[in-house]
């Protein structure tokens, strides 16, 4: 028999030790929904995210299987010569963009944006003749495959519309905003881990799950747009907060102009200058960052929140929203990594 080799065993013992001599310290307020965190050293397994080619594929078979519900268009490509897809579904007059994974490091909006797709094409799709959808699950192909924030060039696409539009992703997906004319879109991202904050602006011990963002300043926006945003994010705060273990939260207020959303609201010229004549009411989602095991439920607040903005939309209920009910959504408190209550559960389980 082999004798056990203790220099191996006595740091682990130790370093178990450690981690209960911590979590004993800061157990009295434990961060809630608690772990699992992502350590700055930790390597994220990505094999529960989907490449670029399963989403390319899993369009395809959507496509296939809808008899002819979906239409899923190349709309151009990107500097590696990965197609750029939108999926076009209903034929109803009110128009929404979906879109994902613009920071291709940022992967769950593909998985949101194919989940809602999906239900369109079945259990949802006594609406598509009220309304029409793009749905972009993928819209940094280039930076997905690379796993990271910008695209080939490295350049962040969030930035990339007016005035800039240097990228083929931007040039692309701004003439089929311009010819769509969407009433309504919602950008789906990812953001790190914070607390969510109490009324006078202190770090609960909540972490937030979720925070909806809107990145220009109301001076800059037609009172219609601000007000419409407002309404979408109200309803999708109440159905992500209605699941119970999540915790959302309102993105601090940002006025970013060169921002996809931004633009669409502002109703910002085209490459060459072009006047779509047209204003989107536009969002975005940021939701926690990536573990593994957090997949499902980040994955499910996305689909929720979009879903039942969806739904007010095609009942018309949105239109009786109260849009002062932004104000009554928390605040997104510090990031995890830099506050006082630091270190508390840095768990990995
Ligand atoms: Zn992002």
């Amino acid at each position: 028999m082999k004798k056990k080799d203790f220099t191996r065993i006595i740091p682990v013992v130790l370093t178990i030790l450690m981690v209960f001599a911590t979590s004993s310290i800061a157990s009295e307020a434990p961060i809630q929904p608690g772990g699992p965190f992502i350590t700055p050293e930790q390597e994220v397994s990505r094999d529960s995210i989907l490449t670029f080619d399963e989403i390319e594929a899993i369009l395809m078979k959507l496509e296939g299987i809808s008899k002819g519900k979906m239409e899923l268009k190349t709309v151009g490509y990107t500097t590696f010569g990965e197609p750029l897809y939108a999926a076009v579904v209903g034929t109803g007059p009110l128009r929404m963009w979906i879109q994902g994974r613009i920071h291709g490091n940022e992967p769950f909006g593909a998985e949101a944006s194919l989940s809602i797709l999906t239900s369109l094409l079945n259990s949802k799709k006594g609406l598509l003749d009220k309304m029409t959808f793009i749905i972009i699950p993928c819209y940094n192909p280039d930076g997905s495959n690379l796993n990271q924030r910008g695209n080939a060039a490295r350049v962040d696409l969030n930035r990339n519309w007016y005035p800039s539009y240097s990228q083929p992703e931007s040039k692309a997906f701004y003439y089929v905003w311009a010819d769509f004319k969407p009433h309504y879109a919602i950008d789906l991202h990812h953001q790190g881990t914070y607390f969510l904050a109490d009324e006078e602006g202190n770090d609960t011990n909540k972490m937030t799950t979720f925070s909806i963002g809107i990145p220009v300043w109301p001076q800059y926006l037609d009172p219609w747009v601000w007000d419409t945003n407002r309404r979408m994010a109200v309803v999708g705060y109440e159905a992500v907060l209605k699941l119970g273990f999540c915790n959302p939260s309102r993105y601090p207020l940002i006025n970013i102009h060169t921002a996809v959303v931004s633009s669409m609201m502002l109703g910002s010229p085209g490459p060459l200058g072009e006047d779509a004549g047209w204003k989107t009411a536009a969002m975005f989602f940021e939701n926690r960052s990536v573990g593994q095991k957090s997949r499902g439920y980040i994955i499910r607040q996305m689909v929720v929140g979009v879903e039942a903005i969806i739904d007010a939309i095609a009942s018309g209920e949105l239109d009786s929203v109260d849009p002062a009910g932004w104000d009554d959504i928390p605040d997104r408190g510090s990031t995890i990594s830099t506050s006082d209550k630091w270190p508390n559960d840095w768990a990995e389980d």
